[in-house]
């Protein structure tokens, strides 16, 4: 982050982690990234990618880094799909792990022998009572928790126990091994906590090496500790489980003490983030899968258009907070506009064609338009549009019976056409559902690349497309998916809440630029929006397929003047 970085901020963690760096507690930082690889990242990771490979970028002079680690503990739900989606957009978002790229399942030994290390000081037992049992004599908020009747097993049968465990000779569910802490804290998480179960599940990595496998609780803090992590920035649902993760810490053999901080987690308006939710949506085909450009998942809004840097920005402005609060979706459509609009080349596209005829065309052939790349950055240059006869433009920029402040065509009135002449609408047609569906209209001689000539009224400029160089392209356009801002709150599920118009495919005419473009191609078709070619159906010189990345807020007073 530079000094000139309009967005640059400092926040707590940054300041926590600035301090011992400089009073020597560190002498550098390294974060972890720590995924469970059981779906496709959202844009709330990105907001802790940015946050923990961020800190890294900046006290790399300290030697900083950050780990990528699969939190593959889990042996039921990991799929390698989803670490490669998740390698390609953490790559994609703009960071690197280097080398240190960890697979939590790796370090199923160490658990184990963590495990051992408890047993053997009287620090955990196998538990037989029931998952039921257990659960009632946990107690609540206000009631202490009992005793298990195995809670006072001897450390040698412990031992055995567990051994008999690991070697498969239960069935799940048979018994547990359970951390003995306290069964009158108030910390919920401190009562005697489940640290190992028996699943007889193959694991992805370990094959059946193993049939007892570690809490998450359990493993985690001992993941962090092993890496030497010295940071470990979670979101603030695991601030009452720190407490137990010290514990571990400071009763296992672990080689370093991570400090966990807590932050808020990335709430969006329009859109779920649960990855259970997520998956229902894709797996049910309320969406074309995971990368549909209308999903929040990083691979959906790479496919929008939205550009990496964009969302890092994103993730900049909303900073890090301990509060919990949900942040308008309209903001990350603020940045991806703002970073469109300095950095998108402009294009013509009419999505709502209407064709106009230059009557008087031959008297001044104009075989190309010179037109803009950007009109705000003459860097990015023009280009040549072929132009013949006749041209579509789009029916809004066509009124019948226009009010005064309209600038655009109407019978009798003049618009120019950008890069080309000023035209006035002479006459025109309608059709039997009384649509327009012809304008005639005369070209004003002399008016290309200079002001309107005395006399006639010219105040805007519309885009068009060639009707004999324009070629057709598939445009979606896409809106929210949900139709509420809290869809997790709706009373019928989030379901009963999509928006039946979040997409509406249409048949635009375009530049024939456009169909030429390369897959992932970002531009701002002129007075309408961004669009990107399809990463996955848009063929160069074949078809021509845009998504529409983010609307333009544009208005009839924004058209005055131009
Ligand atoms: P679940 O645990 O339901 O599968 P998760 O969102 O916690 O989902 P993880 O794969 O465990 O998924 O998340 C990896 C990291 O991303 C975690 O450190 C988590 O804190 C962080 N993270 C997840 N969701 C958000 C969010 N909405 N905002 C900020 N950070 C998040
Ligand atoms: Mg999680």
């Amino acid at each position: 982050m530079s000094e000139s970085d309009p967005i640059h901020k400092s926040d707590f963690i940054r300041d926590i982690i600035a301090e011992d760096l400089a009073s020597g507690v560190h002498a550098t930082t390294i974060t972890r990234f720590p995924p469970e690889p059981n779906g496709y990242l959202h844009i709330g990771h990105a907001k802790s990618i940015c946050l923990n490979f961020g800190i890294a970028e900046e006290n790399s002079k300290t030697g900083a880094k950050c780990h990528l680690r699969f939190d593959d503990t889990n042996p039921e739900k990991e799929e390698s799909e989803y670490v490669e989606s998740i390698k390609r957009d953490v790559r994609w978002l703009g960071f690197d792990w280097g080398d240190d790229l960890y697979f939590a399942s790796n370090y199923f030994g160490f658990f184990h022998e963590c495990a051992l290390h408890l047993i053997k000081a009287g620090k955990a037992y196998v538990e037989n009572e029931s998952a039921e049992e257990m659960r009632i004599k946990r107690g609540n908020l206000t009631t202490h928790g009992t005793h298990s009747a195995y809670r006072d097993r001897s450390v040698e049968e412990n031992l055995a126990l567990f051994e008999k465990m690991r070697r498969g000779e239960f069935k799940e569910g048979e018994c547990v091994l359970r951390a003995k802490i306290d069964m009158a804290s108030p910390n919920m998480n401190m009562r005697d906590p489940v640290l190992y179960r028996i699943m007889h599940t193959p694991h992805h990595n370990t094959g059946d090496a193993w049939c007892i496998y570690p809490m998450y609780d359990f493993a985690h803090p001992l993941e962090d500790a092993l890496e030497h992590i010295t940071h470990s920035l979670c979101t603030l649902e695991f601030e009452n489980h720190r407490p137990l993760y010290d514990w571990f810490i400071e009763n296992c053999p672990v080689p370093s003490k991570p400090r966990q901080i807590e932050f808020a987690r990335l709430n969006l308006t329009y859109t779920v983030m649960s990855k259970r939710k997520l998956l229902q949506l894709v797996q049910e085909g309320h969406v074309d899968g995971w990368d549909d450009p209308r999903l929040p998942t990083i691979s959906g809004l790479r496919r929008r258009g939205y550009p990496a840097a964009a969302i890092r920005d994103f993730c900049k402005r909303i900073g890090i907070t301990k509060f919990n609060g949900t942040t308008d979706v309209a903001l990350l459509e603020f940045e991806v506009r703002d970073y469109l609009n300095r950095s998108a080349p402009r294009r013509m596209a009419v999505l709502d064609p209407v064709k106009v005829v230059l009557e008087n065309w031959l008297d001044e052939p104009l075989a190309k338009a010179l037109v803009s790349n950007h009109p705000q950055n003459p860097d990015m240059g023009e280009r040549e549009v072929a132009m013949s006869g006749a041209v579509w433009i789009e029916r809004e920029d066509f009124m019948e019976d226009p009010p005064k402040k309209f600038y655009r065509l109407g019978p009798g009135r003049c618009v120019r056409l950008r890069g080309g002449h000023i035209i006035r609408c002479v006459s025109y047609d309608k059709d039997a559902d009384d649509q327009v569906s012809l304008i005639r209209a005369e070209i004003i001689p002399g008016t290309v690349g200079v002001d309107a000539p005395e006399g006639i009224e010219c105040r805007a400029a519309i885009h068009w497309v060639d009707v004999a160089d324009g070629v057709d392209a598939e445009v979606r356009l896409y809106d929210r998916l949900f139709g509420v801002e809290d869809p997790d709150a709706a009373e019928g599920g989030f379901l009963t809440v999509l928006n039946p118009h979040s997409l509406k495919k249409i048949t635009a005419k375009v530049e024939p630029l456009l169909l030429a473009a390369e897959a992932g191609f970002v531009c701002q078709f002129e007075r309408v929006g961004y669009f990107v070619a399809d990463e996955v159906e848009h063929q160069p010189g074949q078809r021509a397929v845009f998504n529409r990345s983010v609307a333009l807020k544009d208005s009839w007073g924004k058209q005055a003047g131009r």
